[in-house]
């Protein structure tokens, strides 16, 4: 299998003259096709709506377009908030899954109307506290089984070192007192494993939640509104792997539904989805320039981007492909390591990768870079984090973030004398 660009050197070659490279651009077309792909494969279920997890993506353009299919947002922090906010995103098509959450930030997302996932059952105090002694009227917990968490294709991840969630009894006892206090109707999360492939993982957790939440309604007698699945759902980074079925994987929860949930006369209760990979990771890519070429003990690419525009490979070791652009079809018998300019040995894009032969001025195509990409850039060497390009379906552009200049990166600053000047007089400082 290979891996194929959704640009051409073509499409890159105009973009460049009114933005120049590094930037991430995204395809309009692929991430209204996967949104749809969702609500297709969960439309027996009468409430399901995708929460589109901000944090992969924060975009008001890209939340926009998700308001448009129908997805409310994951938010996890103040900004995020503010963000969905100034969206028009209103209530319930707000989720506040956050964790060591501060007062002020219950309080805005009590405010918005959104539904507010808690972490801790100590949070429960908290958000009374934030929201002077009143709880609202719905709200949802995120639960931890512990342990390790293991599904039948290899998958594995380790609930028990995780720092998020409520224990079962801790889930029993936030029930008993939320409903005490008033709440009328709960949800249940979990997040359990990232980036999963194969179709198992949301039937899987979907089980654990449903045999929770048919416990919690029969022993306590409490309304459950709705079952948040989260994210974890992955996407084929590497070209040898096939991509999810998310058909299958919306019947397989359904099969559990009507198994665990219709029986005990649960059938009226909203699946929620957190996703934020699956919706946009494959559809972003990071198309930056090779300006260096550089040969000593092993052979290297310079780019124009770096760790800052896309952290993954730096961070986690992770794979995202590369595409020369124009050499799609060349023979791959060249190995380079693709760098950046930071002073970190880790600001490799890739090592040891087998390319074509790359000359400067050649356009690279990293895949893969919609979720957890420009969102996860840093300042670090004063390195300015990059812009992002929306690709509509009809083939043009839109700039949906611009690049960042020094005053960007000064604004922090202009307490200091010396940097206040700078924004007095700009000519004196070039570039800024
Ligand atoms: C990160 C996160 C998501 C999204 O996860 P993906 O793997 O990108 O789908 C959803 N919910 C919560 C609470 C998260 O922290």
């Amino acid at each position: 299998m290979s891996k194929q660009p959704f640009v051409t050197k073509a499409m890159i070659e105009k973009i460049v003259k009114t933005y120049p490279t590094p930037f991430h651009i995204y395809s309009e077309e692929g991430i209204c096709s996967t949104v749809k792909s969702v609500y297709d494969a969960f439309d027996w279920n009468h409430g399901f709506t995708e929460y589109f997890a901000v944090k992969a993506l924060p975009n008001p353009f890209i939340l926009n377009i998700l308001h448009e299919y129908g997805c409310g947002v994951d938010c996890s922090s103040l900004t995020e908030l503010q963000m969905a906010a100034a969206c028009g995103f209103k209530g319930r098509e707000i989720m506040f899954s956050s964790n060591d959450t501060p007062l002020q930030e219950f309080a805005y997302a009590h405010q918005l109307g959104a539904i507010i996932n808690l972490d801790d059952i100590t949070h429960i105090d908290t958000l009374r506290e934030a929201l002077g002694g009143i709880l609202p009227k719905y709200i949802s917990c995120r639960f931890n089984p512990g342990g390790v968490f293991k599904l039948s294709n290899g998958i594995m991840d380790n609930p028990g070192e995780a720092k998020y969630g409520m224990t079962e009894d801790q889930i029993f006892e936030a029930f008993k007192d939320l409903q005490k206090a008033g709440v009328k109707e709960f949800g249940l999360h979990t997040f359990l494993a990232s980036n999963t492939l194969g179709e198992d993982y949301y039937a899987e957790i979907a089980r654990i939640l449903f045999n929770l939440s048919v416990k919690l309604h029969q022993e306590l007698g409490c309304k459950i509104g709705f079952i948040n699945l989260s994210g974890g759902v992955g996407i084929p980074y590497k070209p040898d792997q096939a991509p999810n079925n998310i058909c299958l994987i919306g019947e397989k929860v359904q099969e559990a539904y009507e198994e665990i949930m219709v029986p005990a006369g649960l059938d009226k209760v909203n699946i929620c989805t957190e996703m934020g990979r699956f919706i946009t990771g494959p559809h972003g890519h990071l198309v930056t320039k090779v300006i260096n070429r550089k040969d000593t003990h092993k052979h290297y690419i310079g780019t124009d981007s770096s760790a800052t525009d896309l952290i993954r490979p730096a961070m986690y070791g992770a794979y995202h492909h590369i595409t020369v652009l124009g050499k799609e079809s060349w023979e791959l018998d060249h190995i380079y390591d693709v760098t950046g300019p930071l002073c970190e040995n880790n600001d490799k894009f890739a090592v040891n990768r087998e390319l074509p032969r790359i000359e400067i001025g050649d356009y690279l195509v990293i895949h893969d870079t919609g979720a957890h990409g420009r969102a996860m850039g840093y300042n670090y060497n004063g390195r300015l984090r990059c812009g992002e390009i929306l690709l509509h379906p009809d083939g043009s552009f839109t700039e949906i973030r611009r690049r960042e200049t020094p005053r960007d990166y000064f604004a922090t600053l202009d307490v200091c004398p010396e940097i206040r000047d700078m924004y007095i007089h700009p000519q004196s400082y070039p570039g800024f």
